[in-house]
């Protein structure tokens, strides 16, 4: 079951961002999937009745990115604490009484992170040698909202920004009804689908597809690319 809030006192904590210029009015509910499975059951319910969908993550951002101003539903990454499993172990952190983990391959030097995981607690579970070069001011935000919103931080000078360091990403379309897309990414350059779980599904060629990572945050949040590839 998805836990949803209703109440006014979760409402009006998830009206407004930082910025504090901008406030959502008319929002349903608040919903916290705590899986992927129950992110593609919420969008495939959204789409079905016609419903606005915006993404939420620490809401520390600074221009409204994550108010509802439309209304509908927000979706709260927040509970997004588990990666997929992979043969590797998984390296905890504990947060507000909450458990979050990450998986590292020191082999490869990749990290396999949760949406909902903060850049705070990502530096603290990464190994020593290893970092997350962007490294923005604010620490709270999440990992997920950070390549949504390409963040930045003063190595950025040094490193480039969030993009630059995403390998791949788990995306979940409101059009589909099976488990999401795993969508990979070199450094900097064009995204490709690599496996495309619904089989009915017609996958848009590399060309047709977004051509950075950043991209299909932000699409997969408007839904404007599941409209764009029916
Ligand atoms: C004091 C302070 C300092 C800051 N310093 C910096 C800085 O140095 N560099 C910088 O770049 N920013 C900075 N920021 C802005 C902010 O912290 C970043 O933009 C951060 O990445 C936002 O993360 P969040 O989890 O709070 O996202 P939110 O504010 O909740 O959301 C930001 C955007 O991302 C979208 N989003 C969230 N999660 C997902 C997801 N899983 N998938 C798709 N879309 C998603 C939301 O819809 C919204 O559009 C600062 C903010 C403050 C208050």
């Amino acid at each position: 079951m998805i836990r949803k809030a209703t109440d006014p006192e979760s409402l009006a904590e998830f009206a407004t961002d930082e910025s504090g210029i901008v406030h959502a009015s008319n929002v349903e509910a608040v919903c916290f999937p705590e899986s992927e499975q129950e992110i593609c059951e919420l969008l495939i319910e959204a789409n079905e009745t016609g419903t606005l969908v915006t993404t939420s993550g620490a809401g520390t951002g600074l221009n409204g990115g994550r108010v509802a101003v439309h209304g509908g539903v927000v979706i709260a990454t927040q509970d997004l604490r588990t990666p997929q499993p992979r043969e590797l172990p998984a390296l905890r952190a504990e947060q507000f009484g909450q458990q979050y983990s990450i998986y590292v391959d020191e082999d490869c030097n990749e990290a396999y992170v949760p949406a909902g995981v903060s850049t705070e607690l990502l530096d603290q579970m990464l190994p020593d040698g290893l970092l997350y070069p962007p490294d923005p001011t604010e620490k709270s935000g999440f990992i997920g909202a950070n390549i949504a919103c390409n963040a930045s931080g003063a190595r950025t000078f040094h490193y480039g920004a969030s993009r630059h360091w995403v390998l791949g990403l788990r995306v979940v379309l409101p059009n589909i009804n099976e488990l999401p897309w795993l969508v990979s990414a070199k450094p900097g350059g064009d995204a490709t689908i690599v496996r495309d779980f619904n089989t009915d599904f017609r996958a848009p060629t590399q060309s047709h597809f977004c051509t950075d990572t950043g991209e299909i945050c932000r699409d997969w949040q408007s839904g404007a690319l599941g409209a764009a590839y029916p």
